[in-house]
């Protein structure tokens, strides 16, 4: 008689938790600091333009989580209507600020604006999602001056903390955004940022999506599409990190991964919510001090 197949245990990468970890970290960094050193407290200005209800969500999420830090965190809601010239004026303002530390537009902007110009206008030291072209040149060429951006920062950190081997391994990334899947490919294949594996880099355009996925130890979910990634995707023993949110009818969140599909067949996942989400905010309070610490030559955080 065949023996019954044995099944993978599947474990989840509980990014909560983590995040909360790091937050907890980062308060202590931050108050043994402001104990030993005459420093003016980190800020973060955050420009929010319009009512997207979304970017609302994020900002005070980014807020709250820099406040339990003890980063001072300050929302400049704009109106929808705004000019592109307003917004800039904005920006330089906060540049000339020396106690703002950390600049941050929420994006989407609305239509009409030029998201390039309106992210090349923030001081590249004070970029704290690192999306300015300096900070996206530096992320390319190894620079650590660079400023990394938090989503591709925080699945880094997520996997390494978990002792997910990446030297040598395949990643597959779906997604080739700026902010997400690019920055990941840089991060992921780097030997400067230490990541030294083997990256499909994949997106709408690509053929055979599932064959490439197929083939990778690590698969990435960054496409924007509701439950895309399922079983058939991944092979035996892969570790699959979701970055994927959208909001079903029910008020309920869901990945780009079908993960109900994974168990007992991939390694481990990244679950939504509660996985890359938390770690991407993580790294906003991160960058953030490190923006500060820079700023005062201060002993940066790990
Ligand atoms: P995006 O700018 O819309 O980029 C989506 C990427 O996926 C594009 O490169 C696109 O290809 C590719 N794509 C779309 N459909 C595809 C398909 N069927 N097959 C293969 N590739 C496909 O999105 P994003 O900003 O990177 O965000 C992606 C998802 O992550 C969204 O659900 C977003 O809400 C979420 N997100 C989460 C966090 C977090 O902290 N958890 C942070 C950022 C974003 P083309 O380039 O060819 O168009």
């Amino acid at each position: 008689m065949l023996e019954p197949m044995k099944q993978m245990s599947t474990i989840s990468l509980d990014g909560r938790s983590l995040a909360a970890l790091l937050q907890e970290e980062e308060r202590h960094y931050l108050s043994h600091l402001l104990n030993a050193h005459q420093l003016p407290k980190p800020k973060l200005c955050v420009i929010l333009i319009g009512d997207l209800a979304a970017s609302l969500t994020y900002v005070n999420t980014k807020k709250v989580a820099c406040e339990k830090v003890g980063i001072e965190a300050e929302i400049l809601h704009l109106e929808g209507q705004c000019s592109q010239k307003q917004v800039i004026e904005t920006l330089q303002k906060l540049n000339k600020d020396p106690l703002v530390h950390g600049i941050l537009v929420q994006l989407p902007l609305p239509p009409g604006m030029d998201t390039a110009t309106i992210l090349d206008t923030i001081d590249p030291l004070k970029d704290v999602d690192g999306l300015h072209c300096m900070n996206a040149g530096r992320l390319v060429l190894g620079d650590t001056r660079a400023m990394i951006p938090c989503t591709p920062k925080g699945i880094v950190r997520m996997l390494q903390h978990y002792k997910i081997e990446t030297t040598g391994k395949h990643v597959a990334i779906i997604g080739r955004s700026s902010i997400v899947g690019r920055p990941l490919s840089i991060l992921m294949s780097h030997q400067a940022w230490k990541g030294n594996s083997t990256v499909s880099l994949l997106h709408s355009k690509s053929e055979n999506i599932q064959e490439m996925t197929q083939q990778a130890d690590i698969v990435v979910a960054a496409a924007g599409r509701q439950k895309m990634v399922n079983s058939s995707y991944i092979k035996p023993g892969a570790v699959v990190i979701d970055v994927g949110i959208h909001r079903l009818a029910d008020g309920s969140l869901c990945g780009d991964v079908d993960t109900a599909s994974l168990q007992g067949i991939a390694a481990a996942f990244s679950p939504v919510p509660g996985g890359v989400g938390p770690m991407t905010v993580a790294m906003v309070v991160e960058n953030v001090l490190t923006a500060w610490a820079r700023h005062y030559k201060a002993r940066e955080p790990k």
